[in-house]
């Protein structure tokens, strides 16, 4: 049996003529920069996830950059952003001439670490980005509580977080909506995920809305009338019609993912060389990724992929540790709860159109490897 880590060919022949029509109806009409569809996917998304404004950019790197730019994210400023992340978490600060301040994170639920964060709190600190990871949001109660304390700017880098949701001041809030900016990506293997690259950027405030607009059309708030020196960064408009047509079936894939997961948990849960992920109360997954905690990772990984099955690894350096943060002064042993997370993770296949042989499939090839 082959299991692959993703495959987004199995969602388009299930709904193959609705994504035809979509792709068909873009290219008859000309309409391919900042077309009538790529309004009605950021309404759909504002309808979705409550934030009152969406303006869709080029990809979820763009959407930090440009939303980073607006809260003055550079120029020297320190920002707070967690070490295990994907790159552009950080990269988006250090472009723009900011100092990116690398905090460790929860071991249980990967996230940051809002005590290590308000530990690294100075006088020059600017913003905080925390990331809400695989398939739970960081603690956004106590990153706002920092925030108001010291008067920061906070993006949420909710590129993997379509769906989540987080008991915030005893509501349930979606990903994204709680800070001044929150920002999704559509890049194909995410939860929402285009047949290319996309991203979003959503928020609560008008003025914070009308500058990401403007930001993404070179900072021009009329055609050729440029207020702010801005990007080139747009939603395509094909994307965002392939991407409603995904978002119409957005809680069956969600609600299968969550099948997967519980068929892992059950299958996975007796085998003591491996710890599942762990769910904090008050935040609802959505399992974006299925990340493991193996013993003898990288051996597992291996006899994973020689009986077919693709995995990933999510991620094998911390960003402390990458050659191009050289700069900033950190070492080996600066960030244990990253580090020692860095050599246990290991992604399983995950997403909606897998089955449940697939699924005990790769359990059986787990439970296999251990027990030889
Ligand atoms: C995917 C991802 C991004 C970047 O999104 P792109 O659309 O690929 O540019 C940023 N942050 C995190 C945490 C991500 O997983």
């Amino acid at each position: 049996m082959k299991v692959p880590f993703y495959d987004a060919t199995r969602e388009y022949a299930l709904y193959k003529p609705e994504f035809d029509k979509a792709i068909g109806e873009v290219i008859s009409s000309g309409g391919f920069i900042l077309g009538k569809e790529v309004q009605e996917f950021e309404s759909a998304m504002s309808a979705y996830t409550g934030a009152k404004y969406a303006v869709g950019v080029a990809n979820g790197s763009d959407a930090l950059l440009l939303a980073s730019d607006i809260l003055g994210f550079k120029d020297g400023a320190e920002i707070l952003t967690p070490v295990f992340t994907f790159f552009a978490s950080a990269s988006c600060v250090s472009l723009l001439g900011g100092k990116p301040v690398f905090c460790d994170i929860d071991e249980d639920t990967f996230c940051m670490d809002m005590n290590d964060a308000a530990a690294r709190i100075t006088k020059n600190t600017k913003g905080i980005i925390p990331v809400h990871l695989f398939l739970q949001t960081a603690d956004m109660n106590t990153c706002m509580q920092l925030a108001r304390d010291n008067g920061l700017a906070v993006i949420e880098d909710a590129a993997e977080a379509f769906g989540m949701k987080t008991l915030y001041k005893n509501e349930y809030r979606h990903a994204g909506t709680i800070a001044d900016y929150g920002i999704f990506s559509f890049f194909p293997t995410k939860t929402l995920g285009g047949y290319g690259d996309g991203g979003m950027i959503v928020t609560d405030n008008e003025e914070l809305y009308l500058k990401a607009k403007s930001y993404r059309v070179h900072g021009a708030t009329k055609k050729y009338h440029h207020d702010y020196i801005g990007y080139n960064s747009r939603l395509d408009t094909l994307q965002a019609a392939i991407l409603s047509v995904k978002f119409s079936h957005i809680d069956n894939g969600i609600a299968k993912r969550a099948i997967h997961a519980a068929q892992y948990r059950k299958l996975l849960c007796n085998i003591p060389q491996v710890k599942l992920p762990v769910v904090k109360q008050g935040n609802n997954e959505v399992n974006y990724v299925f990340c493991i905690q193996a013993e003898d990772r990288d051996g597992l990984d291996m006899y994973l992929q020689e009986n077919g099955i693709g995995t990933s690894i999510y991620y094998p350096v911390p960003l402390h540790l990458q050659k191009c943060f050289e700069h900033l002064g950190y070492k080996k042993g600066d960030f244990p709860a990253a580090e020692k997370l860095c050599g246990r993770v290991l992604a399983l296949p995950m997403f909606p159109e897998l089955t449940e042989d697939e699924v005990s499939y790769v359990c059986e090839k787990i439970e296999e490897f251990y027990s030889k």
